[in-house]
């Protein structure tokens, strides 16, 4: 069966080894040069189960109206004329109850810790590797107020099976000594021990170098411009290098896809809230966390990745602009100077700022489309690197005709 995987990015390429691995005759297109050169390119790197809880929340939206009154906010809302953000933002509304908060929580929950048992099984098969560590993550809050306010979030994971630690200002210097110098800084938080930090761009690269080997075709450089419809079915891919024709075809573009979907009738309430991250070479600095971390107040993300340290955070309501200045990392840095400072050079970061394809729910949307043999892997918003392998064997598998591991409840177009 021949399958066309429209997106070279960390979820397009994954899905390409499945499908390959099930006999598929894949073909990824992807416009840029190389494979994940964008949202998967630089990363916040944590494979946090621990952090899936659902950015539509009760109480989000008022959050997301302060923001617009404050001055460098880690969550910056703007408001946009596209129909497309209407149209998401009145689903994500729908979604901020305390019955969805929590059903799409435990959903978002599920396909993380399903991703990372599938990512650990394929790098135990494929020998590939990620530059990470399996030192666990800190959950950490600044102050008594935030801890009380949100630890419901994080007993709720914990009782579907996180393995989780409350841990106290000293516990969290015990778990993390470089945290002692500042401990009037912190009021607690919680510890997961079993998750990860690594590279999803250097997983990305070397799984394509793989896919290759298995006969997968990647065609780089190639934008897709428009699919062309027939009778309930796709008929071919148009792009800038010409015509592609498969048997069936997998939409993976990241924060793209909703833009081409509704050229073809389908409507994906995603809408792209754009991230920034910087690698600060640690260069023989002794001060850099060797858990991950989140620090959960400013939403400050860090994952030591051997000789670089890896900060990312802020949400911001950009459209599609993915450019980035240096004042834009101010808020980012202050956190982390004032926790770590001693983590690496700040003088030498690499910045980088990509948007994270948000579903208005939370959970990814996966599978079948409207379209007979158009399928659905999009929407992983700030989790993709930790739920991809679990979303990409389950589409590869319905592609393949066969009924997949994961759970399917309430990840599927027709369930939104
Ligand atoms: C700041 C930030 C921090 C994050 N931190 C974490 C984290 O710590 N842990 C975690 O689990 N997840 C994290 N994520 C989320 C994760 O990075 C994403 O969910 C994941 O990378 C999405 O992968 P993707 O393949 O769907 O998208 P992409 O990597 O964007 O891939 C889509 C591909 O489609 C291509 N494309 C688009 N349009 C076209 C076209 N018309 N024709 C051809 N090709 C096209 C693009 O070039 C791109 O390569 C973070 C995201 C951000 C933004």
């Amino acid at each position: 069966m021949t399958t066309i995987v429209m997106g070279g990015g960390l979820i397009g390429i994954t899905t390409a080894y499945y499908l390959a691995k099930s006999g598929h005759d894949v073909t990824v297109l992807e416009r840029n040069e190389g494979a994940g050169e964008e949202t998967s390119f630089q990363n916040g790197a944590l494979l946090a189960p621990g952090h899936s809880q659902s950015w539509a929340a009760p109480g989000a939206a008022w959050t997301l109206v302060k923001s617009l009154f404050q001055k460098d906010p880690a969550l910056k809302f703007r408001f946009s004329t596209d129909p497309q953000f209407w149209r998401w933002g009145m689903k994500f509304l729908s979604n901020c109850t305390h019955d969805s908060y929590r059903k799409n929580t435990l959903r978002v929950f599920r396909c993380m810790n399903e991703g990372l048992a599938e990512l650990r099984a394929l790098s135990a098969e494929t020998g590939i590797s990620y530059e990470g560590n399996d030192n666990g993550i800190l959950y950490l809050f600044r102050s008594e107020r935030s801890l009380e306010e949100r630890s419901g979030d994080w007993t709720l994971l914990r009782d579907h099976g996180l393995k989780l630690e409350e841990a106290s200002v000293e516990r969290c210097a015990e778990i993390e000594p470089v945290l002692e110098p500042v401990k009037s800084k912190i009021a607690g938080g919680f510890f997961s021990p079993d998750e990860e930090a690594g590279d999803a761009y250097l997983f990305t690269c070397r799984l394509a170098e793989h896919c290759v080997e298995l006969g997968v075709n990647f065609k780089y450089s190639t934008a897709v411009s428009d699919i062309t419809v027939d009778n309930g079915k796709v008929t071919a891919v148009n792009t800038d290098r010409g015509q592609f024709t498969a048997d069936r075809y997998l939409l993976a573009l990241g924060p793209h896809s909703p833009v081409l979907a509704r050229r073809i009738g389908i409507e994906l309430p995603i809408w792209p809230v754009k991230g920034y991250t910087a690698s600060i070479p640690i260069n023989g600095h002794n001060g850099a966390p060797k858990v991950g971390v989140i620090e959960e107040d400013n939403l400050v993300a860090f994952a030591n990745l051997g000789d670089r340290l890896r900060v990312g955070g802020k949400a911001e309501f950009a459209g599609y602009d993915r450019s980035f200045t240096e004042p834009d990392f101010e808020g980012v840095f202050s956190v982390s100077k004032e926790l770590f400072p001693n983590a690496g050079d700040y003088e030498q970061p690499k910045h980088w700022a990509c948007l994270r394809p948000t579903s208005a729910g939370g959970p990814p949307i996966l599978g079948e489309t409207p379209l007979r043999n158009l399928y659905l892997n999009v929407g992983h918003g700030a989790a993709g690197w930790t739920m991809g392998c679990a979303t990409s064997r389950a589409v590869a598998d319905v592609m393949t005709g066969r009924k997949p591991d994961l759970d399917m409840e309430g990840l599927k177009l027709a369930d939104l």
